[in-house]
């Protein structure tokens, strides 16, 4: 049986793990673990950026998924892909890797109080994102839906964690 599974690189919000598995399971369909593999990011910091390479870590990540398993790595680490100043999570189109950082998820970046249910809404909101996209799930225009692209955290809290109507036919499509 194909799983989920979760790999925290250097994340600290451990009070987020129940939730999220229980979201992904039912978002999926699919037994979602915790994974006790791990992946030193040392290597993949970009000394200039002060921030870490999420192509690069994807890479190594890949070897860690089993055939049909998917697996998410979660950070606190601030991420970047060489053409964007920073990204919430990647994956790609069709893949067995997320990678999502939880750094731009926090409202005290935006000097607002730390609320750990809205960075735990956040960042289900972006795991189930980035998997949507390795289950084949292109960006989606319906406000609401989860697989519409945002960039700022502002347009994360206008989305919910579920998929659309049409998102949902489709993932049930391309999971059958
Ligand atoms: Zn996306
Ligand atoms: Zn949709």
């Amino acid at each position: 049986m194909p799983l989920i599974r979760i790999i925290p690189l250097q994340f600290s919000s451990v009070s987020t793990m129940e939730t999220m598995l229980s979201v992904l399971s039912n978002r999926f369909k699919m037994e979602t673990r915790l994974s006790g593999q791990h992946l030193d990011l040392t290597p993949f910091f970009n000394p200039v950026r002060s921030q870490y390479n999420a192509n690069e870590i994807i890479q190594k990540l890949l070897p860690l998924a089993g055939e049909d398993d998917k697996i998410v790595g979660v950070t606190d680490l601030d991420l970047f892909i060489p053409v964007l100043s920073y990204i919430f999570g990647q994956a790609y189109l069709g893949g067995s890797v997320a990678l999502v950082s939880g750094h731009r998820l926090e409202n005290r970046r935006y000097g607002l109080a730390s609320d750990p249910q809205i960075f735990s809404d956040r960042i289900i909101k972006c795991i189930v994102h980035e998997l949507g996209h390795t289950f084949g799930l292109k960006h989606c225009l319906k406000p609401g839906c989860v697989m519409v692209s945002t960039t700022y955290v502002e347009e994360m809290d206008q989305k919910s964690d579920m998929f659309c109507q049409t998102c949902q036919n489709e993932l049930s499509m391309l999971t059958a």
